[in-house]
């Protein structure tokens, strides 16, 4: 018997992987997706229920096609699968002049405002006291302003991973679970994809493997990237339903210093219970296979005394769920989309930190583009993988 030979195997089956195995096969491409896991599951970067979006990009202008076309195919998900994947709840983001300077922008209400106005974006700038009158439950400092978004809000990030690989699934494309991607290796007439469990033939291959992207690529690529470990909480509400998307914007609060940067996330009715907050750490980095889990009780009271209760009314100090998610950075924190640095038979990307998720449905058609048309839509200049070789 011939083993199969598919058009293309995309490995990692996360945020990305999901959306490249869907456009794929959407496309009628024989399609193979590989995950060493069963996504979408809690190990990697995609879980813990919501992810903000928003439409002006302060990170950068390249992203504007993205979450463009990424808010379209939401749209045609929510159609195609009769699921809620979004939920509008407006969105604030909130500094002061003394902000640290957040995704590396100086002052990132500043930038948000002037993008979303060269884009036609709605959004209005809040004082402290118009932040309090419209959003009772926050308690800004009175030197503090906020970029507020109506149409902003959260997507469901589990769902919308479960949604892409049902459907792939639907329209033909194979999805190995538990299989973990042990090497590849391209010839003149493919690439051969190697698991714990078997080997595979395909035309193109795409790496989108998160925080273990660096094991799938070549040496002289690996030391620009790092792995850092986050926390999500869950606090218990006085009243849930004051938190639920119709009534509470997400917010980004981004204080003096980077240490200081926490979100509050909109509760959607179905969703996990408690509200959700998270912050970010950028000081010390770690390893997938090797990252603590557990978050201990000094990090969950650190969340709740230094960064929550000051600023937010309408939190019990009682954590009811914690979680360990993972960021993975490039140095300038900007995404990774660009052939391998030896073959155009495979695809790379891992545009993790803190804010790949709003543009995975986008980057997924994108990675899909390069790996069959040879090119992509749009341009993807700026998330070129020589940045990691330059000075690594
Ligand atoms: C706490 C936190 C909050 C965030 N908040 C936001 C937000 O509000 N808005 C936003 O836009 N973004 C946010 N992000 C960022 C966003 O969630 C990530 O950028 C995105 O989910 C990353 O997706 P990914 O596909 O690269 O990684 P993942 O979804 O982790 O997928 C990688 C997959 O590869 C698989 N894999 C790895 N190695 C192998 C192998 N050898 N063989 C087979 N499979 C393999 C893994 O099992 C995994 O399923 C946040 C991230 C975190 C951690």
């Amino acid at each position: 018997m011939t083993a199969m030979h598919y058009d293309l195997i995309v490995v990692g089956l996360g945020a990305m992987g999901s959306a490249a195995l869907f456009q794929a096969s959407r496309r009628g491409a024989a399609a193979l997706g590989i995950d060493r896991f069963d996504p979408p599951h809690t190990l990697g970067s995609s879980h813990g229920d919501t992810r903000i979006t928003r439409s002006a990009i302060a990170e950068g202008e390249m992203y504007m096609p993205l979450i463009r076309r990424s808010n379209e195919i939401w749209r045609e998900l929510e159609a195609e699968s009769g699921r809620t994947l979004f939920h509008r709840s407006g969105g604030l983001i909130i500094g002061s002049d003394n902000s640290a300077a957040f995704h590396f922008q100086g002052d990132f209400v500043e930038t948000s405002a002037r993008i979303a106005a060269k884009f036609g974006i709605q959004h209005e700038i809040l004082s402290a006291d118009e932040i309090v009158r419209r959003f009772p439950l926050l308690t800004p400092r009175p030197d503090e302003r906020a970029y507020f978004e109506a149409g902003a809000g959260v997507l469901r990030p589990e769902r919308c991973i479960e949604t892409q690989l049902e459907l792939a699934r639907r329209t033909g494309a194979a999805i190995h679970t538990g299989e973990k991607v042990t090497g590849y290796a391209a010839d003149a007439r493919g690439v051969t994809v190697t698991t714990e469990a078997a080997s595979y033939r395909a035309d193109k291959l795409i790496l989108a493997a998160g925080a273990w992207i660096s094991e799938l690529l070549p040496e002289t690529h690996r030391g620009g990237i790092r792995v850092c470990r986050q926390l999500i909480h869950w606090f218990e509400a006085e009243d849930r339903s004051a938190f639920e998307p119709s009534r509470f914007p997400f917010v980004i609060w981004i204080g003096d210093t980077l240490e200081d940067f926490w979100s509050v996330f909109p509760a959607p009715a179905a969703g996990m219970s408690g509200v959700k907050l998270v912050t970010e750490q950028y000081h010390t980095s770690t390893r997938p296979d090797e990252v603590d889990r557990v978050v201990t009780d000094d990090e969950k009271a650190d969340m709740y005394h230094r960064l929550t209760k000051p600023r937010l009314k309408g939190l019990r100090e009682r954590s009811v769920h914690a979680e360990v998610c993972l960021y993975t950075l490039t140095r300038d924190e900007h995404f990774l989309i660009d052939y391998h640095p030896e073959t155009e038979r495979v695809v790379v990307t891992s545009p993790c930190s803190g804010h790949g998720f709003k543009h995975s449905a986008a980057v997924g058609e994108t990675l899909t583009q390069l790996a069959l048309d040879g090119g992509c839509e749009f341009d993807i200049s700026a998330f070129n993988l020589a940045r990691l070789g330059a000075s690594a």
